[in-house]
């Protein structure tokens, strides 16, 4: 069989032709960037499709983290996950903030809020938690531990876009939310982010922020970074959200056939969304258990060379990089679910282009070694 490589992730390209018209406005105007027509229509759009009052767009994801903590003033330490992407610890360096690594809980593997309190510390000024794969953070645990010490809460939301509770968007909560719009993620502007903001003025700064401080021609408040997200990459989210509600389904179809294919495998775990959560299957964590036949590199190796890419996220930690694994809170034995979360996952191929032959051609390959075994 020589099938073409299976990528973990694809972007959701929808096709050029209807991308055209949005090239010949952005011509015609002769405005690029710095909150041009695009801009202004992408940040409207957004708030009513995802349910939230004010948001602030981005070049992308991490400018809008380092942002979003120095428009609240962060400094001193900030308590975070080390199961992520490694942007989100980079943000607290990039601000001279000291990273508190706190472990994870095992169903959700999100900071687990009742391991929060024993790691604050009187320099201690917020946290940085992260709905890891889209699963929501327990929030109310975090907000009650936040507002007894008095503490911001920013929400690394790369992987939300468009979750949601019970209650509404899963973005509302903390003081602060930062989205990514990157290539590999659900909702792409090919490079893009944004900061969701609780009112009016908290946004007005942040747009003060992400365009060097400037409030008007001659005034300079701050010293802001370039953050703008541009006209080209706006126009390419309105596009965007015309084509994600199809997207979204037909990744959670995927996520059903995967689950239905691969139930009472022995050693092997998927992730399920808590009950009243609408989820959008940004990935497909599989959990490589020791009961599995193979150890979960072996079975990382097996798909990779029948050219199904799969990735480990996250591993390594962000606690075991170079800049990190020096800090106290970085050691393995404070982190013990991480770590073992580390070793343990395998992130399978979801994305909307994915047909259900190669789900099921997947499937095969990760069943097979438990069939042989049970032989
Ligand atoms: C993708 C991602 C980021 C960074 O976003 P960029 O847009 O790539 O800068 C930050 N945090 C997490 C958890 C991510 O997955």
């Amino acid at each position: 069989m020589n099938a073409k490589p299976i990528q973990v992730t694809s972007p959701l390209l929808p096709p050029l032709e209807e991308f055209v018209p949005y090239l010949e406005r952005i011509w015609e105007s002769r405005i690029l960037t710095n909150g041009g027509s695009m801009h202004q229509a992408l940040e409207k759009a957004l708030c009513a499709y995802l349910g939230v009052e004010h948001i602030a767009l981005f070049a992308n994801g991490t400018l809008a983290l380092v942002t979003a903590l120095q428009a609240l003033r962060i400094t001193g330490e900030v308590i975070t996950t080390p199961y992520s992407f490694v942007a989100t610890a980079h943000s607290l360096l990039w601000n001279g903030i000291k990273p508190v690594f706190v472990d994870v809980d095992p169903v959700t593997y999100n900071l687990d809020p009742a391991k929060v309190e024993a790691a604050i510390t009187p320099q201690t000024t917020a946290i940085l938690p992260v709905h890891c794969y889209g699963t929501p953070c327990d929030v109310d645990g975090i907000d009650r531990i936040a507002e007894n010490y008095n503490l911001k809460v920013i929400y690394d939301a790369a992987h939300a876009f468009g979750v949601r509770d019970g209650r509404g968007s899963v973005l509302r909560h903390g003081d602060l939310s930062v989205l990514s719009f990157h290539a590999t993620k659900v909702f792409n502007t090919f490079e893009g982010g944004a900061i969701i903001c609780p009112d009016a003025r908290t946004k007005q700064r942040i747009d003060h922020l992400k365009n060097f401080g400037f409030v008007n021609e001659t005034t300079v408040v701050a010293p802001g970074i370039n953050g703008k997200m541009n006209e080209v990459c706006a126009a390419f989210g309105l596009l965007q959200l015309k084509h994600i509600d199809h997207a979204l389904a037909r990744r959670a179809q995927i996520d059903g056939l995967y689950r239905r294919l691969l139930t009472g495998v022995p050693g092997l775990r998927s992730l399920r969304p808590p009950a009243g959560v609408t989820g959008n299957h940004a990935y497909f964590p599989l959990m490589v258990g020791e009961e599995y036949a193979l150890q979960r590199d072996q079975l990382y190796q097996l798909l990779r060379d029948q050219k199904v890419l799969v990735r480990r996220y996250f591993y390594p930690l962000i606690s075991e990089f170079p800049m990190y694994r020096g800090l106290p809170s970085a050691a393995a034995g404070n982190l013990p679910v991480a770590s073992t979360a580390a070793r343990q996952v395998l992130c399978l191929p979801i994305h909307p282009e994915l047909a259900d032959e190669d789900v099921m051609r997947i499937c095969d390959l990760v069943t097979a070694p438990a069939r042989v075994r049970a032989a």
